[in-house]
């Protein structure tokens, strides 16, 4: 069974206070037994709200970003130790603005993937096109291009560690969601790809997330969906009330 999964990205919001406030209301969800929470901090927080939630059974902390390197002159840049000794073991990679407004290449963020496999963390792996390519109807050849060349080098045995969250730039904060045909489409798609890479056992045991603009009002469908195993949610994880009806959409 593949794990469902309700994942916040708080992107650069919050302060320390209405981190830890938003953090404690989740921690008091009653969180469905086969939903596995995530909660994507600015890094500064990332200390403290692993401590607030590391006795709390299927809610996890993630980082929203990580260093290639394992050390050194990188000024503002975290480390994969880093994570590690403040109890963080998930990173979010790849999501869009990394790679629109930080210039993150496929190629980086393949680095990025195999420091942090080898150091055995779990990763939100994004992928996603942008409306040209939408428009253009090139959005398969799109994300398998960047599966190709971020992800699928990896092992079977690595692919444990991925979770992969189809984010289409076009919904992201837009308030437009991909209907849950156009989800489906594309998470089957995916799927189908992992299933060729690495056989049925790795294809069907892989939790595919959607991204975009989901809300109360549309997670239900989207969860329902055969290949949506949950959510990559932005504007509406800061919303305590919002998040936790996405938690209870599944
Ligand atoms: C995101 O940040 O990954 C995201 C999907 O944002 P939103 O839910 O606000 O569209």
């Amino acid at each position: 069974m593949r794990q469902k999964i309700a994942a916040g990205n708080w992107k650069m919001n919050l302060t320390l206070p209405e981190a830890r406030q938003l953090t404690q209301e989740i921690k008091h969800h009653k969180i469905p037994k086969d939903v596995n929470v995530i909660l994507g901090c600015p890094s500064p927080f990332l200390y403290m709200m692993n401590s607030l939630v590391e006795k709390t059974d299927r809610l996890n902390i993630a980082a929203q970003n990580c260093n290639n390197n394992d050390s050194g002159a990188y000024t503002g840049e975290v480390s994969h130790s880093m994570l590690s000794s403040v109890g963080v073991n998930y990173v979010i990679i790849g999501h869009s603005e990394r790679r629109e407004y930080f210039n993150e290449s496929n190629k980086l963020l393949k680095e990025k993937i195999n420091t942090l496999i080898a150091n055995g963390f779990k990763i939100i792996f994004c992928c996603g096109e942008p409306l040209k390519i939408r428009k253009a109807k090139t959005q398969s050849n799109y994300v398998l291009n960047q599966l190709q060349q971020s992800l699928f080098h990896l092992t079977s045995d690595e692919m444990k560690q991925i979770i992969i969250a189809y984010e289409p730039i076009w919904a992201i904060g837009t308030g437009l969601t991909a209907s849950p045909a156009q989800a489906q489409q594309m998470h089957s798609f995916i799927r189908k790809q992992l299933n060729s890479k690495y056989g049925k056992a790795t294809s069907e045991a892989t939790s595919i997330l959607y991204g975009g603009s989901v809300k109360p009002g549309n997670a239900k469908e989207l969860f329902s969906m055969k290949d949506v195993d949950g959510g990559l949610v932005g504007g509406a994880s800061l919303k305590p009330e919002m998040f936790k009806n996405i938690i209870n959409a599944f």
